[in-house]
């Protein structure tokens, strides 16, 4: 069971995050959507704020958060748009977890400091047009030629991908040994070689970005390895493990953000009279979302507490991830209903977020994974 109480200090950054995305993060928002990218001044804030490197260890310039800590200031920041949180998620997490928890202490001082800052921004690079689900399957591969290894492949998807300074790119030193053959690299922007083949476009919200990013003959430093060979998998298995703890807390964000929307449009929406949030109807849905996000809050909090303590546990972020992202899609489609046809337009964030959650259930591992990876631990004998 949980045993946690949060520090004081936790307590006064979650209440000056909570104040900042108020106060400039969401009135932005239709910024945002119409520029297609977070206005530089909203970056230079969060970054004034540490929100980049709010689990990189202090020794390389970061907050060094708990996990816990973290989820707690992180669910405010992901009650407003997409774009937000996924500049800062991927830069405290998949983005830079491979060096944290595998990088040598070289690696760590060259890229962590520049990552926690915000400097730089960071991109994870693991799937690939014939391996999403099936991870294990990827083609890309890396040639060690002298002092340096040579990157051959495609990846996909990547988040943060058009913009990434430093990209964590997985890929088979030992094909014939797949999963066991696997070794992680930090790619730099501007290496030959490699270059943004394309921008993807989504249904999501606009200025969270996915491109796929192409390797050709691209030399990477041995210095840029993290970690021994064949063991890139097993380490970007454990950085994924936390990512899905972020995705709970952009699920968890996102219910508490359509509550407090679907509550604000119930009492002021008027029908037949009086406010629709007088309809017990109403009423019955508002209590339905506030259930789920009340359980996937505790769920994931709890996980964020379980994984700190052991990261290579992963039931518990995965039973987090699934409930809480599952719950996102119930709670985003029943505040649709509350706002009747105005849930339908553009004008309002609702229409967004609930676009935007439906990406919750497929991103860091779909929800068929995660009910793999829960079964397979409850059937391990
Ligand atoms: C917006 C977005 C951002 C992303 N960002 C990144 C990123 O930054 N870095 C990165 O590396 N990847 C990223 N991804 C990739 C993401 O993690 C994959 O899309 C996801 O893991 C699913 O892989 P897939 O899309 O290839 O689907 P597939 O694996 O083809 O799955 C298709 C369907 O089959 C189901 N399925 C597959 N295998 C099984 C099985 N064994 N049992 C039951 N059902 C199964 C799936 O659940 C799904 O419903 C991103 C994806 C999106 C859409």
């Amino acid at each position: 069971m949980i045993d946690y109480e949060a520090s004081a200090e936790t307590m006064a950054m979650k209440q000056s995050v909570r104040d900042f995305v108020d106060r400039e993060l969401i009135p932005a928002e239709n910024e945002v959507e119409e520029t297609g990218q977070v206005p530089p001044r909203l970056v230079e804030m969060m970054r004034e704020l540490g929100l980049f490197g709010m689990r990189i260890p202090s020794e390389y310039g970061g907050l060094g958060l708990d996990l816990v800590s973290y989820c707690l200031v992180s669910e405010e920041l992901t009650r407003s748009h997409a774009a937000y949180r996924a500049l800062v998620q991927v830069n405290n997490g998949i983005g830079s977890k491979c060096v944290v928890l595998a990088g040598s202490e070289e690696q760590k001082q060259r890229f962590l400091p520049e990552l926690a800052s915000g400097d730089k921004i960071a991109a994870f690079a693991m799937t690939e047009p014939e391996a999403g689900s099936d991870a294990a399957n990827i083609r890309t591969t890396a040639r060690l030629d002298g002092d340096a290894y040579v990157i051959d492949g495609l990846k996909h998807f990547i988040t943060n991908g058009p913009a990434a300074d430093y990209v964590t790119v997985v890929a088979l030193t030992e094909p014939e040994k797949r999963a066991k053959g696997m070794s992680v690299f930090i790619v730099e922007r501007g290496t030959p070689g490699f270059e943004v083949s394309r921008v993807q476009e989504t249904m999501g919200p606009r200025g969270y970005h996915q491109a796929e990013l192409s390797f050709d003959g691209c030399r990477v430093p041995k210095a840029n390895r993290v970690g021994e060979p064949g063991t890139g998998f097993k380490t970007a298995l454990r950085c994924l493990n936390e990512g899905r703890i972020s995705m709970a807390v952009a699920s968890i964000g996102a219910c508490q953000r359509l509550l407090d929307e679907a509550c604000g449009y119930a009492k002021a929406r008027v029908q037949f009279g009086k406010p629709i949030a007088a309809q017990q109807a109403i009423q019955f849905m508002l209590a339905d979302m506030a259930a789920e996000h009340f359980a996937a809050r505790a769920m994931t909090l709890e996980a964020a507490w379980q994984v700190e303590r052991n990261p290579r546990n992963n039931q518990y972020s995965s039973m987090a991830k699934l409930f809480a992202s599952e719950a996102a899609g119930r709670v985003a489609d029943r505040a649709v209903q509350i706002f009747g046809g105005m849930g339908y337009m553009k004008e309002l964030p609702v229409e967004r977020i609930y676009r935007e959650v439906r990406l919750h259930r497929i991103v860091e591992g779909t929800s068929e994974i995660q009910r793999l990876i829960i079964a397979r631990e409850l059937l391990r004998d």
